[in-house]
């Protein structure tokens, strides 16, 4: 479907030869990427990694932490896709798939599993998006890092506001989303 925003999309003049592909430029995520919350040491660096310091802060009144295990915890994701969005990480700073071990690999998918549980208990959700972007080229933000994102997803929840308003609309705030579903994780769902 194609959908013009309001003032067409921009043009830029001169660069690049045309090629029939539309583009939806997205600089909101390069706030994301290199804006003010960027580490002094890059996200490469275990010190600046918010996947590292995050379960560190479990248990803080902003924190997003839902649930903790051995090897490896949950979190919500603080640019969310949907309501719910979580995020699977290891507690270890490796980035490749097969960087994890035995342990970790079984727990992050155990983790994955109690997850689609306790958001289809909490919000109905009608099917989930599953999956790990490894490496910056298949769309990683933080790619050193590994997280396997959890998106629950709803019929009809593509609506007409992210394409024309470019506005994901999430009717629910981040702190009160991970109360919810930390309460219903520690019910054992
Ligand atoms: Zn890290």
């Amino acid at each position: 479907m194609a959908v013009d925003p309001p003032g067409g999309y921009a043009e830029q003049d001169g660069l690049g030869a045309a090629d029939g592909f539309a583009r939806l430029w997205t600089p909101h995520r390069m706030a994301y990427i290199k804006g003010d919350e960027r580490p002094a040491g890059g996200y490469d660096q275990p010190a600046g990694c918010p996947f590292c310091l995050a379960p560190q802060r479990a248990g803080e009144p902003d924190s997003l932490v839902v649930a903790t295990g051995k090897h490896a915890f949950v979190v919500l994701n603080r640019y969310p896709y949907n309501p719910g969005h979580l995020l699977v990480c290891p507690y270890r700073h490796v980035a490749d798939y097969t960087d994890l071990s035995v342990e970790e690999t079984l727990e992050v998918a155990s983790l994955t599993q109690t997850a689609m549980r306790v958001v289809r208990a909490a919000s109905g959700a009608h099917g989930f998006n599953l999956g790990m972007n490894q490496g910056g080229v298949a769309g990683a933000g933080i790619a050193a890092h590994l997280h396997q994102h959890i998106v629950p997803r709803w019929g009809g929840d593509t609506n007409f506001m992210p394409v024309v308003g470019r506005t994901k609309v999430l009717p629910q705030l981040l702190t009160d989303t991970r109360a919810l579903l930390a309460e219903r994780w520690q019910d054992g769902e």
